[in-house]
């Protein structure tokens, strides 16, 4: 609310659904939170009639309103009605037609100034992990490590990369996950080489790489990990870069710790694969934060000048594509500590894998 007040707002609306859970506890899709600053705050959540009984049970303890149009505008109009001046809304979440629904449903001699953008006010919040969520993704980020294990038997050649990643989906909701945290990577042969190939039909060879970007939702929170692992002998230049990759990753891993920035994380990686002469090769940032969203803040890529925080949990993931031959990514999870970071994901070694 401090960060809605220097805005120079008297209240804040919420709308986007992460938020909405992260601050009321209610997991609908269709909701918005308003917050009037002051002493006591005043707060009531805002959903439509499919979500009455869930928003009471979840929202426990918060008034919850179930009315007619956006939520949004139920918000706005609320919140106008209490005597509120200046609302401050979500910038990078809010879509034009909800603002445009917000702005209309205050009365006209209020419209024109109420709404004022922010950025990422409870986005920021969101990033540093309490003790209950670290548990929570902890847990996402073990059953992770589990399913990889479980899907190793069938990375054999003649498998399709549909087959892996099926069989893994299978066994992420079988252990009580509610889906999977994004679109399952299993990128095999020169296909590998691209960063987000998803599973396809494509048969599994006798020989050469096979990428696997995965997570899990679990509990509303995500997991997030990558693991390459090689079908046959590789070749020197293959056993080279999957290598420096590693050093990479694990020089990432070592960066972490409260008060570095994200820029430096990004550099202790990237400087490693410099070095090696594949720096160019390495087309994305070295990771982002994990939580109720698979890509949330901080983000860990060049020249960020934001400082990791204890209770932040973000992927240190460095990657080497050659176009038309081969890649490699390595992706770990990654909790702030006191004392520096530590790997959630060390469950499953990232050692080279021979198949
Ligand atoms: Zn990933
Ligand atoms: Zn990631």
């Amino acid at each position: 609310m401090r960060a809605a007040q220097e805005k120079g707002a008297d209240a804040l609306l919420v709308t986007h659904a992460p938020d909405v859970r992260y601050l009321s506890g209610f997991t609908g899709s269709s909701g918005a939170l308003a917050l009037t600053v002051g002493n006591p705050v005043s707060a009531a959540l805002f959903t439509d009639g499919r979500y009455t009984t869930q928003a009471k049970t979840e929202a426990a303890g918060l008034r919850v309103a179930v009315g007619k149009g956006a939520p949004g505008g139920l918000a706005a109009a609320w919140l106008a009605s209490r005597g509120s001046k200046k609302c401050a809304f979500d910038a990078v979440t809010t879509t034009v037609a909800e603002l445009d629904g917000m702005r209309k449903a205050v009365p006209g001699s209020v419209r024109r100034s109420f709404l004022v953008a922010s950025r990422g006010l409870v986005a920021r919040l969101r990033e540093r992990k309490d003790a209950e969520e670290i548990a929570l993704v902890r847990r996402a980020a073990n059953l992770g490590c589990r399913l990889f294990e479980h899907v190793l038997e069938k990375i054999v050649p003649g498998s399709t990369e549909t087959d892996i990643a099926l069989a893994m989906e299978f066994e992420a909701r079988r252990a009580g996950a509610e889906a999977m945290s994004f679109e399952t990577i299993v990128a095999s042969g020169t296909r590998s080489a691209l960063p987000h190939g998803r599973a396809s039909a494509a048969k599994l060879l006798r020989r050469g790489f096979v990428t696997l970007d995965f997570g899990v939702l679990l509990e509303g929170y995500c997991s997030d990990m990558t693991r390459t692992v090689h079908l046959g002998r590789p070749t020197e230049q293959e056993w080279d870069v999957y290598h420096s990759v590693l050093e990479a990753q694990e020089a990432g891993v070592a960066a972490v710790a409260p008060g570095v920035r994200c820029g430096d994380v990004d550099e202790a990686a990237r400087s490693v694969l410099r070095k090696a002469g594949l720096e160019k090769w390495f087309t994305h940032s070295t990771g982002h934060g994990v939580g109720l969203e698979i890509h949330e803040g901080p983000r860990l890529a060049a020249k960020q000048e934001q400082v990791l925080e204890q209770g932040m949990v973000v992927t240190i993931e460095p990657g080497v594509y050659l176009p038309g031959e081969f890649g490699v990514r390595i992706e770990d999870m990654v909790l702030v500590t006191e004392m520096g970071g530590e790997v959630l994901t060390a469950a499953s070694p990232t050692a080279w894998m021979e198949l």
